[in-house]
């Protein structure tokens, strides 16, 4: 039973229930995308996928084994956060190889770490990892430079290509073009498509803009106060979305 698969999640915080009991399922190689209105738990609902938060009832299974408690670190999960969480002080290469380490991050600190920490062989396979990731992404020029020497798209594909350089299983992404201008959010929807095929990874996409949902998905989720409504194709949603709820929120005419 390869992918993942989520079975009756439910979380509160305090006497406010989040998730309401959601289940859904994300094969190898499949992008589906979470799509609902600000609030309704889908970040949630990534954090506990990722292991960062842990659920009151239900079950996370990842290429068949039960990871509801396990580490985020043994789970074969990879995030992309909003806000991207890049280290100012190392390097564009630096940034992606993080993942490839063991190191604690104070190690880190003392960069630059490929060639500091690392020597040989093993620095080569580190360098050789790095460049495979960046190549595709037109990061291969910037590999020297530090992240406020970036662009937001730019700093934006470098988040992509740490959290895709182990090759994860499960790729998780919230929110990822939220803080990149309208005109960059458009070209950078067809990118990490083409990422999220590169690795073949179960891709879970949270996003509250139907546009990147219908465009970008094979399956759209769509939540709404703590409960998934629907989870089909784009066209199914759009055509014949399952209550008045769905319809409303992907504005189809019915
Ligand atoms: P979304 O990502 O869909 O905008 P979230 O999952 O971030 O929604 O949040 C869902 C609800 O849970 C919100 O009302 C939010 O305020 C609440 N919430 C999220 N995380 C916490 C937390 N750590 N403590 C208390 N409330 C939280
Ligand atoms: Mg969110």
């Amino acid at each position: 039973m390869a992918g993942l698969v989520v079975e009756d999640i439910r979380k509160g915080f305090g006497a406010t229930p989040v998730l309401k009991g959601v289940s859904l399922r994300v094969e190898p190689g499949e992008f589906v995308a979470v799509l609902g209105p600000s609030g309704c738990g889908k970040s949630t609902l990534m954090r506990i996928v990722a292991g960062i938060e842990t659920p009151d009832a239900g079950r996370v299974t990842i290429k068949g084994r039960d990871v509801t408690r396990a580490h985020p670190g043994a789970r074969d999960v990879a995030m992309v956060f909003q806000s991207y969480a890049l280290y100012p002080h190392l390097t564009v290469a630096e940034n992606i190889a993080v993942p490839l380490t063991m190191r604690r991050l104070s190690a880190l600190q003392r960069a630059p770490f490929i060639g500091g920490l690392f020597s040989g062989d093993r620095r080569r396979a580190i360098q050789a990892d790095v460049e495979r990731v960046a190549g595709p992404l037109g990061l291969t020029p910037l590999l020297g430079r530090r992240p406020g020497q970036l662009s937001g798209g730019q700093r934006q594909r470098v988040a992509l290509a740490r959290a895709t350089v182990r090759e994860p299983h499960v790729f998780l992404l919230d929110e990822p073009l939220s803080n990149l201008d309208a005109a960059l959010r458009v070209a950078t929807r067809r990118e990490i498509v083409e990422v999220h095929r590169r690795v073949g990874a179960a891709t879970l996409y949270v996003t509250h803009d139907q546009a990147e949902a219908l465009t970008m998905a094979d399956r759209i989720a769509v939540m709404q106060g703590g409960e998934l409504l629907q989870l089909a194709p784009p066209a199914e949603i759009y055509d014949n979305p399952a209550d008045i709820r769905v319809a409303g929120f992907i504005g189809s005419p019915r």
